[in-house]
């Protein structure tokens, strides 16, 4: 293991810890050099969060203020993978599916609103280290797959 000082994207440097091979860690320092840092990172979403709060009208989280602003940026990247299904749903022509995934984002918005449930049910790719993958992902995945998740049967 070694540390590393990596120049982001938006210009930040920021110390990593990486492991294994050589090659593989160059790879790996070019890859997070194309990326912004951390910190960035949360300030973008966190104000994508808040122009999506505002325009759909979203209910405030629950929980501590750490919580809340860890579950909006979740929030956050929940809704624009729904809207990026959404399109792919109506240029598919798949009206049934693209009603039902409407609906669905609905309810979700509506009734999930503790901090908790959406970070323990965050998934991988979104906070690499964690490996749950909560039901909500799951069925996005399967709109985007364009079948009806067997969650909503
Ligand atoms: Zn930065």
């Amino acid at each position: 293991m070694a540390q590393y000082e990596i120049t982001h994207s938006c210009g930040c440097n920021q110390t990593h810890k990486l492991f294994g091979p050589h090659a593989e860690r160059e790879r790996k320092i070019a890859w997070m050099e194309s990326f912004p840092c951390s910190t960035c990172e949360r300030a973008r979403r966190l104000e994508i969060a808040s122009s999506q709060e505002a325009e759909m009208s979203l209910p405030a989280l629950t929980g501590s203020d750490k919580q809340i602003a860890w579950a909006r940026a979740l929030r956050s990247e929940w809704i624009s993978e729904s809207v990026w299904i959404a399109d792919r749903l109506s240029h598919r022509e798949k009206a049934d599916l693209l009603e039902k995934l409407l609906e669905y984002r609905t309810q979700v918005l509506t009734e999930k609103v503790a901090a908790g449930w959406w970070i323990d049910g965050r998934r991988e790719s979104v906070y690499p280290g964690t490996t749950i993958f909560g039901d909500h992902w799951t069925v996005l995945e399967e709109f985007d797959r364009g079948v009806l998740p067997k969650a909503l049967k």
